[in-house]
């Protein structure tokens, strides 16, 4: 059998590969070169088992030899990986009338009854294929049970029960081989990723009963806890008993340490637990991986009969990592490619406790990770009035505008019907660390009536509780339970050896001081986007600025501009010392100056009486601003050529906050950055203007200071002609939100309706605003970056759109060059990781 590599027996030399017999063959092989207590195993190939399926059986007897003619045999599936999953195993092969008679000498009648039952009823419905209805109405335990199970057998197939061991190996084998070929199973392993030729490895298993005289049964053990990945000995004991029952057994089982809660294995036979929890460490030393060991108690000895890799959580997955590292036990560099970046969101976030039940409402656009519980509120003003009586609330809009920012601070959580993953709420809610869903259109948004109905008919009002879970998209009704996020300092270890690693920049989109020290505690190299639009929203600033937008004179809009300036002054002065010398890009004021006005007629009174000018001069106002396409309207860059003055304020604040912040910290050189740029003369233009301010600024206060101008390439047209773009820049920064947004001619607050059915039928792999689009978009970066490289090398090139943070388009900048991606903040550790990944 050794010359035939179809059929091995395992030793430790023996050809046994992952590849082409599985990674269960694979793992024991591991196990018997360790030396540890495995059975005598032989283990059929993929291209045997893919023979046998097709009708065409190895040497039988050649197996069998390889083991005494009284074993019993257990066959388990061995797939490449075993998360692809098999056909359930089949134990106690090899028992018929005769071996029950001799065990029942040796080990008691229904000991030896049990073994067969149990083998008689797996081999009727899973190689028989008969109805598992067929053994319901009999006993099915001792003697008694089995002859009437043997009997039902007969009655239903009107044959005997095969006798043979070869009969019996040889079918089950083909039961095994031709399920894994079935279009189900097919069907099931491909939806977990495995390719749709994966090939099935068979092990055929000396048995060790698990039931007779002495301390006898079977269990589970694992060194850790699988929630937190904390040093726990885990798992469970079932004497008496097979296979995996310890763990289907519930109160019958032992715990396997000594537990206040009940009895333990450790207890009962404290022996095999030392030696259990001996073999445990050494598997997990050799194999390099927290293992669950499967294992079987004979006479009060332990026989290990498989290892699998914990399944665990991606808070455990992180310390078990950090911990195999620390001791030696893999580099550094794999301890940080183990941990799949996403994952990390499950840290960084409160969450609903995977065991918790949920009570689902609906399923929307999962646009902000992190869980939170909350009484709904429908406006800005209710979230404020709830968060001043400390009631943690849900802000339920149809979609939100800049007015509800207010709101979304007050908020613990936001649920829109509108919307897609870079809309309003979405960009919003991912900076500040608010979960958030948008898009659940199957729901009913009544927001004037204050009601929201979910697709079932249930109807929820004001005050009623719901659960946002942003990382799923799940709008749950009530309180689940939480986890709580886990920056613990295996987090931080594993960080920091992902930083030894990376070699792209990651900074972080912030737009507020909260924003830039979450950026900070994840250790961002930078701001690389403050959107300083978001700073005009605050109740105190929103009537200056309305004041600035309704002044009919160039004296009244310098009044208003004059008192904005300290204000924007001490954020700027705030975030640099926040940033502590770190690079700090600012982006001069973006969105259309309409969207600072009241769209509601009480918003509209109230603000003719803060202005103290008739509402008919605010509702002309607001017509007269409206714009058909204000995406696509007066904002970014058109507004500093047609309204200057607001850039100039801006361009002073930002320098006489540097002069500010370097006086008692490390020196700032400010970064200024123009948006939606299509045209070279349009940074002519602001240049001039930006560079003067800064002459003043120098001039009055006696101080010089550096500072570096750039622009944010968000147009088509900006990426096709960045090589005259570039000479007057020091650096720019593609917004690939607009520009995805530009390049499809997709509307990024429209989208999130048909997206779904967009990539449900193939036309998009993927949302292009959430994954970049490496064909259209993409090539567009590559172009922008190479044509800007060569008219002015050296300068720096970066990525701030939603895609910064999104490791797939991370791999695409990484390759193209980029400096550096930035990202909302409580994304910066997944695009650390990722980023490192890609390196090592
Ligand atoms: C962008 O367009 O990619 C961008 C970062 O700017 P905003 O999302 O503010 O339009
Ligand atoms: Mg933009």
């Amino acid at each position: 059998m050794q010359n035939n590599p179809n059929t091995t027996l395992i030793t430790a030399t023996a050809p046994v590969a992952a590849n082409t017999h599985g990674g269960r063959a694979k793992c024991l092989q591991r196990l018997v070169r360790l030396e540890l207590p495995v059975p005598r195993t032989v283990a059929l190939s993929f291209g045997a088992v893919h023979d046998i399926a097709e009708g065409q059986m190895p040497d039988i007897a050649a197996v069998l030899e390889q083991f005494d003619e009284t074993d019993l045999l257990c066959v388990r599936p061995s797939s490449e990986d075993p998360d692809w999953g098999g056909p359930g195993a089949i134990l106690n092969i090899g028992m018929n009338d005769a071996r029950y008679v001799e065990l029942s000498d040796s080990m008691g009648a229904d000991a030896a009854a049990a073994l067969y039952l149990r083998f008689v009823q797996n081999y009727a419905v899973h190689v028989a294929r008969l109805d598992p209805d067929v053994f319901e109405d009999v006993v099915d335990e001792g003697p008694q049970g089995l002859s009437e199970v043997l009997h039902a057998y007969e009655a239903e197939t009107d044959e005997q029960f095969p006798q043979d061991p070869a009969e019996q190996l040889s079918e089950v084998l083909k039961s095994m081989a031709r399920a894994w070929e079935g279009t189900t199973a097919r069907l099931l392993r491909q939806a977990k990723g495995a390719p749709a030729d994966a090939g099935l490895g068979l092990v055929v298993q000396q048995m060790i009963p698990g039931v007779g005289q002495g301390e006898c049964g079977s269990g589970v053990l694992q060194l850790i806890n699988r929630s937190t990945g904390m040093p726990q000995i885990t798992g469970r004991y079932l004497s008496q008993s097979q296979g995996r029952d310890a763990l289907g057994a519930g109160s019958g089982a032992l715990y396997l340490e000594k537990d206040a809660r009940g009895p333990s294995l450790e207890e009962l036979a404290p022996e095999a637990f030392e030696e259990l929890k001996t073999h445990a460490a050494l598997m997990r030393a050799k194999l390099r991986e927290e293992m669950q060991v499967e294992f079987v108690i004979e006479s009060g000895h332990a026989h290990i009969l498989d290892g699998v890799r914990v399944p665990r959580s991606a808070r455990a997955s992180v310390r078990i990592a950090v911990r195999l590292a620390e001791d030696g036990i893999i580099p550094q560099e794999e301890a940080v490619m183990r941990i799949e970046p996403h994952s990390l969101n499950e840290l960084l976030h409160r969450q609903v406790d995977p065991e918790a039940t949920r009570d689902v409402l609906t399923t929307g656009i999962a646009a902000s990770p992190g869980a939170a519980t909350g009484k709904i509120v429908f406006t800005a003003a209710e979230a404020q009035a709830s968060a001043a009586r400390s009631e943690p609330c849900i802000l339920v809009r149809r979609e939100t505008s800049p007015e509800d920012v207010r709101g979304m601070h007050a908020a613990v959580a936001v649920l829109t019907e509108k919307g897609g993953m870079t809309s309003h709420a979405a960009v919003i809610g991912r900076g500040m660390g608010l979960p958030c869903i948008v898009g659940a259109s199957d729901m009913t948004f009544q927001t004037k009536k204050k009601t929201l109905t979910a697709p079932d008919g249930r109807v929820f009002k004001t005050g009623d509780t719901l659960t946002i879970d942003g990382s799923s998209g799940q709008v749950l009704a009530g309180q689940p339970a939480m986890l709580e996020a886990a920056l613990d300092e295996c987090f931080q270890t594993l960080m920091g050896w992902a930083d030894q690693a990376r070699d792209i920049g990651i900074r972080a989109n912030a737009d507020t001081p909260a924003d830039a020290q979450t950026a900070r505690n994840f250790d961002a190299q930078g701001i690389g986007l403050c959107r300083t639009e978001h700073m005009f929203f605050d109740p105190g600033r929103l009537t200056v600025m309305r004041e600035m937008i309704f002044a009919d004179e160039p004296s009244g809009r310098a009044a208003a501009l004059e008192r904005l300036l300290p204000m924007q002054r001490e954020d700027f002065t705030q975030l640099f010392r926040i940033m502590q010398g770190k690079p700090v890009c600012i982006r001069l004021f973006d969105p259309p100056l309409h969207e600072f006005l009241p769209t509601t007629r009480t918003g509209q009174r109230e603000l003719a009486e803060a202005l103290d000018i008739p509402v008919s001069d605010v509702t002309r106002r607001v017509e007269a601003m409206s714009e058909y396409n204000p995406m696509l309207g007066l904002r970014g860059v058109r507004l500093g050529v047609t309204v200057p003055e607001i850039y100039d304020m801006q361009a002073r604040a930002i320098f006489e906050a540097t002069i500010e912040a370097s006086r008692d910290g490390a020196p700032v050189v400010p970064e200024v950055m123009i948006p939606l740029v299509s045209a070279k003369r349009e940074v002519e233009l602001v240049k001039v203007r930006i560079d003067a301010v800064a002459a003043a600024v120098a001039q009055e206060r006696g101080q010089d200071f550096d500072y570096r101008l750039g622009v944010m390439v968000e147009t088509p047209r900006a990426c096709l002609r960045a090589d005259e773009i570039a000479p007057n820049t020091a650096f720019l920064s593609f917004g690939t939100n607009d520009l995805t947004q530009m390049t499809y001619g997709l509307s990024r607050d429209d989208a999130g309706r048909f997206m779904s059915a967009y990539v449900q039928q193939g036309v998009f792999n993927e949302d292009p605003f959430h994954v970049l689009d490496t064909d259209g978009v993409g090539e567009l970066l590559q172009l922008g970056a190479a044509r800007a490289r060569a008219a002015q090398p050296g300068l720096t090139l970066s990525v701030c759109g939603e895609h910064g943070g999104n490791p797939e388009s991370i791999a695409f900048c990484r390759d193209a060059g980029f400096d550096y991606v930035s990202c909302s903040p409580f994304r910066v550790p997944v695009a650390r990781l990722a980023a490192a990944q890609l390196a090592i």
